[in-house]
């Protein structure tokens, strides 16, 4: 019998005990660094030649772990054996399998901390931002075993007389799930899980930048009780096995959670059939973000300040979620500008293992640079009020940057920049707020700080996002509460942590018996 369910709590490090067990942890995590990690097909541990090594961007000199990289023959091979093992799990019962998400979930809240530890030097996150990943990654193992116990029934359909109908849904079948860097615990074990719950087998490729956490997972999975080939991890270059794969005939789904450019390539790659191909694939794809942040003129500028602050900020700026524009109405434009810079200049940048670190590295070189490029761009486009400033001589720390009056179509107003840089823009008016809110190509998250009902109102309708807060910020979706997923070039209109999910991964079959 399970609970009902409630997102997982996250860490008051307000109290001493905490703070204390979340730095053994972190302890505990330096007594591990270095270790190797091998693939896993159909249980069985693989090694390659080709290695990726996890360096931690607060330190580069530190390496964090290695993997095993696979090839396109190793990864043909973790086909084949989710090919095989597809034939069996879809038969298990599902509430075996939500069982296996269960006892996942309880062991990682048991090693909360430790999780959280490897993010911390791993992905760089501060404290409270690798303590909400892994919360988020339980979030995720709970909800969606709850959900399939919804689900495993079917949905009803109506009946005349003589006949029965029944509508149940069935799973796909071999899954291609490919994580990003910058939840590489939440969204890698959320995305394998709902694929799994559903009754699919499937072939794991975490991003390269982060393999060692997800490496950690696999382990979890095994011991909850996860059957061989099922969960098949084979990280490695995603250019080399992402198009292998994702062209594959036996290829029954993706699911891809990254960049607008890499997940384009994906649905284009996916869309053709190749010979032997018996199915049209599918894709889910959660893909980038240009996310608002208005402020309209009765707004609580302190909040609006904030907010605006917080969602461009938080883990460098490195979600698609983040609040990477604000648009602030003219009437309180300077107020609100000046509290925004103040705020940003207490930030505290540094090494995120320190309790006191708001904000940690950008994750590696390429990011450093490409952050670094859009700075420039910005002293064209913009005043720079505060920040600017880059130091990658141990790890890649940016400082938090604000530029004003920035032009509504200015490249910092369009362009996902994926760092902690936020273009700010003058609005005439409440029509012209919402006019810029949905100027760019994406539509993933937005925020409105207003007291003003009818502009509430206006926005929920108008404002074009996925998930749109109001009086708060952009970012911190929570599973289960705010299912999370993007309009227009943001991705394929899932929401992930939201009840129509695992559908996506399922197929709904109709069977008719006359009597
Ligand atoms: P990325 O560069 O697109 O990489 C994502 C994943 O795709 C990685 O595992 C990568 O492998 C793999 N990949 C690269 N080329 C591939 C190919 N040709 N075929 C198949 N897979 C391939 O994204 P990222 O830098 O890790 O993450 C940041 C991006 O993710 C941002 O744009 C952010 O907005 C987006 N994001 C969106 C959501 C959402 O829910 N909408 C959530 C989180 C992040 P390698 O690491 O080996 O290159």
């Amino acid at each position: 019998m399970t609970v009902s369910y409630a997102h997982e709590p996250f860490t008051n490090f307000q109290e001493e005990t905490h703070k204390q067990s979340f730095q053994e942890a972190l302890a505990y995590v330096n007594t591990q660094l270095g270790k190797h990690y091998p693939l896993i097909i159909n249980g069985e541990k693989i090694e390659t030649d080709k290695k990726i090594v996890s360096i931690n961007p607060a330190d580069k000199k530190e390496v964090i772990g290695s993997v095993s990289a696979a090839g396109k023959e190793i990864a043909e091979k973790a086909m084949q054996a989710a090919l095989q093992a597809f034939q069996t799990w879809k038969k298990v019962q599902p509430e075996h399998r939500a069982n296996v998400l269960f006892k996942a979930a309880a062991i990682l809240r048991r090693r909360k901390h430790e999780f959280s530890g490897y993010l911390v030097k791993e992905a760089g996150k501060p404290w409270k931002e690798a303590d909400a990943d892994t919360a988020e990654a339980i979030d995720f193992l709970e909800y969606y075993a709850r959900q399939i116990l919804k689900l495993k029934d079917g949905s009803p359909v109506k009946s005349r007389e003589g006949e029965h109908n029944q509508y149940h849904y069935e799973p796909l079948g071999v899954g291609i799930v490919i994580s990003p860097f910058n939840f590489p615990l939440a969204i890698m074990a959320g995305t394998a899980a709902a694929a799994i719950v559903s009754g699919n087998t499937i072939l794991l490729k975490p991003a390269d930048a982060a393999p060692v956490v997800a490496a950690k997972f696999v382990e979890v999975m095994e011991e909850a009780g996860l059957p061989d080939g099922v969960l098949n991890f084979i990280p490695g270059d995603g250019a080399e096995i992402g198009d292998y794969l994702v062209e594959h005939p036996k290829t029954r789904f993706v699911s891809f959670t990254g960049s607008r450019a890499v997940g384009c390539r994906i649905y284009e790659r996916a869309a053709k059939v190749q010979p032997g191909q018996k199915w049209l694939k599918r894709v889910i794809a959660e893909m980038g973000g240009k996310d608002t942040v208005l402020v309209d003129r009765d707004a609580d500028l302190d909040l609006a300040a904030s907010s605006i602050v917080y969602s461009a900020f938080g883990f460098s700026g490195q979600k698609c979620s983040a609040g990477s524009r604000a648009v602030i109405h003219q009437d309180v434009y300077d107020e609100v500008v000046e509290k925004a810079v103040a705020l940003t200049k207490s930030l505290t940048v540094g090494n995120p293992e320190d309790y006191d670190t708001y904000m940690g590295p950008v994750i590696h070189e390429a990011s450093y640079n490409k952050v670094m490029s859009y700075i420039e761009i910005g002293k064209t486009e913009g005043k720079l009020l505060t920040g600017g400033e880059g130091d990658d001589s141990k790890g890649y720390f940016i400082q938090p940057t604000i530029f004003a009056d920035v032009d509504e179509n200015a490249r910092l107003m369009q362009e996902e920049i994926f760092g902690p840089v936020v273009a700010i823009c003058k609005a005439r008016d409440f029509d012209h707020m919402l006019e810029i809110a949905n100027n760019t190509d994406y539509g993933l998250t937005g925020a409105l700080l207003s007291k003003n009902r009818a502009h509430i109102e206006r926005a929920r309708e108008d404002f074009h996002v996925g998930n749109l807060y109001f009086n708060r910020g952009c970012t911190g979706a929570i599973v289960g509460y705010q299912p999370f997923g993007g309009f227009n070039m943001s991705g394929t209109d899932s929401k992930a942590g939201g009840p129509d999910y695992l559908i996506l991964h399922m197929q709904a079959k109709t069977t008719s018996e006359a009597y």
